[in-house]
């Protein structure tokens, strides 16, 4: 029954079904391997694979544009990428952007009328969510945590605890592990409406890698995703969610991405995600789940709703009272999904 200590296991073809974690770490982190199958870069042909997929860039016009990073410096679309050989390149095509490039090419009505009939779309789009956010941290490895090289600060990936991506390495290599991923495994994924806002370009991303949460706009819906949950957060959140009855903005998309992303990680016992090998070695990817969802008592962590409100929208928020906002936001009280009764704040007959 490996884990993410075990070794690293083998198709009887010669494909890595299993990438134990320190050859994880060596060849798909550290080093520039193929991060879906792990070939070397001298071995095979290589094009490397853009974090946001082309047909995004395109449908955005985004290729000219940049993006913010940590450090806050910033980096062209276009030289977005992450190593990756030409084979699974195209196969990655094939497997995930053509199907999802038609889904969600679609209104907001239509993507959420087809997901709601086809399980497997919304796996698939729950693994595309996953792809996303495993890439953008893999290219986290090759930027420089601070502009000045000599400060020495190494590389924004260097904070991560890789251990925590192995899980989501495994569910993004799966069409090329053949891997049977259980019901319980997928996590929680969501879609709203996007309030549409003159001047901004209908594509918008984000994410924090310790909750493990992301959140993608595509035109006029918003894809919500918690990646580790097994669909926990939203049981607890479902109420809350159930009162939001307009099409959201781009804050109301963080908060409600940072009231998932501070209950997956308040969760007193998470799910634990194993990778079973029959002795034929067909591969299953299961979860063991805690028999009731219980939260860490308020005492035992420091995390709150607003601090993760405060870190997602820190750097949106332009006005001459930024400070004051920030910290009341910081302290949970003001947001921007419910008013005072609790009910939807809908912006959708206002000038936003
Ligand atoms: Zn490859």
């Amino acid at each position: 029954m490996p884990n993410s200590t075990s070794r690293t296991i083998f198709s009887n073809d010669g494909r890595i079904l299993f990438f134990g974690l320190q050859d994880f770490l060596d060849s798909i982190v550290i080093g520039n391997n193929c991060f879906i199958c792990g070939a070397a870069p001298s071995s095979t042909p290589f094009n490397n694979e853009h974090v946001i997929p082309d047909w995004l860039l395109r449908k955005f016009n985004l290729y000219k544009n940049t993006i913010n990073l940590p450090n806050e410096t910033q980096i062209r679309y276009s030289q977005y990428t992450v190593p990756c050989c030409s084979s699974c390149n195209s196969k990655l095509g094939l497997v995930y952007e053509e199907p999802i490039s038609r889904l969600l090419n679609s209104s907001s009505d239509i993507v959420a009328s087809r997901l709601s009939q086809d399980k497997d779309l919304v796996n698939l789009v729950f693994k595309w969510m996953s792809l996303i956010f495993f890439k953008t941290h893999l290219k986290d490895n090759s930027l420089l945590a601070e502009r000045d090289r000599r400060l020495q600060s190494g590389f924004i990936g260097d904070i991560y605890n890789w251990q925590e991506f192995h899980h989501t390495h495994c569910i993004i290599r799966s069409h090329y592990t053949k891997a049977v991923i259980e019901p319980d495994v997928y996590g929680t994924l969501l879609l709203f409406p996007a309030l549409t806002i003159e001047g901004r370009t209908g594509f918008d991303y984000f994410d924090n890698h310790a909750s493990q949460s992301v959140m993608l706009q595509c035109g006029d819906f918003y894809l919500v995703t918690i990646l580790n949950d097994s669909s926990m957060s939203y049981e607890i959140f479902k109420e809350d969610l159930h009162r939001i009855n307009g099409p959201i903005t781009p804050f109301q998309a963080r908060e409600i991405l940072a009231h998932l992303g501070f209950i997956n990680l308040s969760l007193a016992d998470r799910p634990k995600y194993i990778s079973k090998f029959s002795p034929k070695n067909e591969y299953r990817i299961t979860a063991n789940l805690p028999s009731k969802i219980t939260l860490k008592a308020p005492s035992e962590s420091d995390l709150t709703p607003g601090k993760f409100l405060h870190y997602s929208v820190k750097n949106m928020i332009d006005v001459e009272n930024k400070d004051q906002i920030l910290q009341e936001i910081l302290e949970g009280k003001r947001n921007y999904l419910f008013n005072e009764e609790g009910k939807f704040i809908n912006h959708e007959n206002n000038s936003y």
